[in-house]
């Protein structure tokens, strides 16, 4: 492989915007997200649910006219090669023709009860996209089937290929979903809460299951989620979202030890530690309404350092280290050593 084209990466995706219409206006999803993935390696997206992580999987994947959403704004280039601003539906077509949807890239729903179709076998659902975008034929495509499942750890694949849903525990169900989405051996797998509707023990498995088929096959993986165990056990590379933005991003060991964005380090209080005693820290109050813009940090009605200045403009992104960037007025070079003096509390004029 050439050199260059090693270093590129799998997917970039550049200043993504995404609305939704809905009876008196506009919800604006996602508001300038770029975030990049690279061949072999797992990029975690974190934060709270109506944070737009799901609506750029979505975008990624070419669902957004399916889910009754615009893309306003932005390119997605895969693999160097289609770079688009998808202003058009038919532009946005040929970029879904492009990636391949369940071919090159492929994706495993928070969901598997409601993403499996009840009316048909598992063995049909996994070998549909072979048949598909493989060609084979039902017989070919049952027998592949069978493989996956075994691949997935399913006992009993020959008889389970061809049950029903309803016949599946949760964490086969999963497995299942895996095995589909593995089907026609992706370059980029996006999972969005793979493991979120599972109990530890399945979750655990899922997980290693994951990280060994990545391992096997070196597939790309972003894995979505509001769980930082998922994130520091599986992630490379992390980016944080808060309404619609990526507010801090970085490796993931970087991240975790120096979480700088207030935003990530309430979710690090948040989260429970074995070696920690103390009691949860959560964040308080609620994420903005999307249906607004704001000209303000839109953390700041929940933000303890928030400062006149993060009232007044939007902070850009700021680097905290070589690779680690975060959006938050205390990393300007210019943020007062105690900003907690300098906040107006209870000032919100976003
Ligand atoms: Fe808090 Fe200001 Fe940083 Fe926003 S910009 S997270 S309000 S300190």
């Amino acid at each position: 492989m050439n050199s260059d084209r090693s270093k590129q990466p799998l997917l970039e995706v550049n200043d993504l915007y995404v609305d939704f219409p809905v009876l008196n206006g506009m919800v604006h999803a996602v508001q300038g997200v770029t975030l990049k993935v690279e061949a072999g390696k797992t990029l975690a997206v974190v934060g709270e649910s109506g944070c737009g992580k799901s609506v750029t999987a979505q975008a990624i994947m070419g669902l957004i006219p399916v889910v009754g959403g615009v893309i306003r704004k932005g390119s997605i280039a895969y693999n160097g090669q289609s770079n688009i601003a998808p202003f058009s539906v038919d532009q946005y077509a040929q970029y879904k023709q492009r990636i391949g949807a369940g071919d090159k890239v492929s994706m495993i729903f928070q969901d598997p009860m409601n993403s499996l179709n009840p009316t048909l076998t598992i063995g049909e659902q996994i070998s549909e996209p072979l048949v598909v975008h493989k060609g084979l034929s039902k017989k070919e495509g049952q027998k592949k089937a069978i493989e996956l499942l075994d691949r997935v750890r399913i006992p009993d694949a020959k008889l389970r290929v061809r049950q029903y849903p309803f016949e599946f525990s949760g964490g086969m169900l999963q497995r299942a979903m895996i095995a589909m989405s593995l089907a026609c051996e992706p370059e980029l797998l996006i999972a969005d809460e793979p493991t979120t509707a599972l109990d530890t023990t399945v979750q655990d498995q899922i997980l290693s299951l994951l990280s060994e088929l990545q391992q096997e096959t070196a597939m790309a993986m972003i894995i979505i989620t509001h769980d930082l165990g998922v994130v520091a056990r599986m992630a490379d590379h992390v980016a944080v979202m808060y309404a619609g933005r990526v507010v801090e991003s970085g490796p993931s060991a970087s991240l975790f030890s120096n979480p700088s964005h207030p935003y990530m380090q309430g979710l690090w209080q948040a989260m429970p530690h074995l070696d920690r005693r103390q009691a949860l820290k959560p964040i308080p109050g609620t994420p903005p309404d999307l249906s607004r813009l704001y000209r303000s940090c839109t953390f700041a009605p929940r933000c303890a350092y928030r400062m006149k200045v993060c009232m007044e403009q939007r902070p850009p992104e700021f680097p905290v280290n070589d690779d680690q960037v975060s959006s938050c007025w205390l990393h300007h070079d210019d943020a007062p050593a105690n900003p907690l003096q300098m906040m107006t509390a209870g000032e919100d004029n976003r």
